[in-house]
């Protein structure tokens, strides 16, 4: 006999949880290449995969042409982890002893500064560096000047320690908004450089692949489309056919009824509009969930959107439960995944989704799922 209780339980009660569908990020590796079926990829996964964990996603990954990292010490971790395939550093060495670990290890660097070349041209013979010479085309982060372009190869040519042909790449700061004509002219002003190149180029971030075929070139470096998510303001992932590889998800821990004229969380800036259920879900800022996002912020409870209200605090948000009469503690509890996508989440809390699935903070246990379905599993790696 079982008794009717006003609480679920089950082993998954109240835990707090990003489960991270591996299979997804294998078709969304296969719309990059159907989107691009002449370039290389090099996927993005730095900031511990844009907080998806870089391990888990290179290994679902195994099959792309080389892994992107931002630090020499991201790449450590990847190489420590198993991953054997090739590594590039977006900011490069930093130090001379980064510079031994880039050659020790085989990663491979991008070169945007001259305090880069000095620590080259000081470094002994030994192991070559294959090397991403990054050219400033109007994002104005990193890079050489285009003017620079001609000095840089020649001062380049004279460097043992160096591999060539070099690659040459640019970044797009604006490749986001298609109506913007910045894109346009970093395109024509790299083409310029490029035409007199050797080597290998790379242009497009998820942006350029998605909205600047012209970008495409040699090898594509996409980050945010892999994920699932899209890289435009307007946009959800799955208008470009991907799917979202993270589901962040959670329990109500309670449910309250309240009076007309209540007020809910830190402040009480929410006043109940009339006698009413709130629910409370274990997450907060705490776990990364954005401290921002407005009432009215779409949660799915019970597979059903109901409104955020009040203050985010550090582990819970309240929910208006109106529309939810029968929702109890221990109901399931959506924050963004496939059915609520992040980019809308996102949007409410007046950031991007980038930020969102970086934030996550340990305390959310990572669940991987999907992972038979991965095509290019590597065992070695596992
Ligand atoms: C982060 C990064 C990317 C990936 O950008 P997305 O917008 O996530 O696709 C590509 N190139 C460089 C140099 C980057 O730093």
């Amino acid at each position: 006999m079982s008794i009717e209780r006003p609480w679920r339980c089950d082993d998954a009660f109240s835990r707090t949880r990003a489960v991270i569908d591996l299979a997804a990020l294998g078709h969304n590796l296969q719309r990059i290449r159907e989107l691009a079926p002449a370039s290389r990829v090099m996927a993005v996964v730095k900031a511990d995969g844009y907080g998806h964990g870089a391990l888990r996603v290179a290994q679902a990954l195994a099959g792309v042409d080389a892994f992107g990292v931002a630090r020499v010490a991201e790449a450590m971790a990847l190489r420590d982890g198993g991953i054997h395939q090739r590594i590039v550093v977006l900011e490069g060495f930093s130090s001379p002893e980064e510079l031994a670990l880039v050659r020790e290890h085989r990663f491979e660097s991008v070169l945007h500064h001259p305090s880069q070349l000095d620590m080259l041209e000081c470094s002994p013979a030994g192991e070559e560096i294959p090397v991403w010479l990054k050219i400033d085309t109007g994002m104005h982060r990193l890079g050489f000047p285009p003017a620079a372009y001609g000095e840089i190869m020649a001062r380049l040519s004279g460097c043992a320690a160096v591999t060539t042909p070099v690659r040459l790449m640019t970044h797009l700061a604006s490749a986001d908004e298609p109506e913007n004509p910045q894109t346009a002219k970093q395109l024509e002003c790299f083409r310029a450089i490029s035409r007199q190149h050797p080597g290998e180029l790379s242009i497009a971030n998820s942006a350029g692949i998605l909205a600047w075929e012209h970008t495409h070139a040699d090898w594509l470096r996409p980050g945010i489309m892999l994920y699932g998510i899209s890289p435009f303001s307007d946009a959800v992932g799955s208008d470009h056919g991907l799917r979202p590889v993270m589901t962040l998800s959670t329990r109500l821990i309670a449910v309250n009824q309240f009076s007309r004229g209540d007020a809910v969380g830190y402040g009480g800036r929410w006043i109940c509009p009339e006698d009413m259920p709130v629910g409370v879900a274990a997450v907060g800022y705490g776990d990364g969930y954005p401290r921002h996002a407005a009432s009215g912020t779409p949660v799915l409870v019970n597979g059903v959107k109901v409104p955020l209200i009040g203050r985010v605090s550090m582990d819970m948000i309240s929910v208006d439960l109106r529309t939810q009469p029968g929702a109890r503690v221990g109901d399931p509890v959506l924050l963004w995944g496939s059915e609520l996508p992040v980019e809308v989440v996102a949007r409410a809390a007046q950031t991007i989704p980038y930020e969102l699935t970086c934030k996550l903070t340990t305390r959310v246990e990572r669940i991987e799922e999907g992972m038979a379905d991965v095509p290019q599993l590597d065992a070695r790696t596992s």
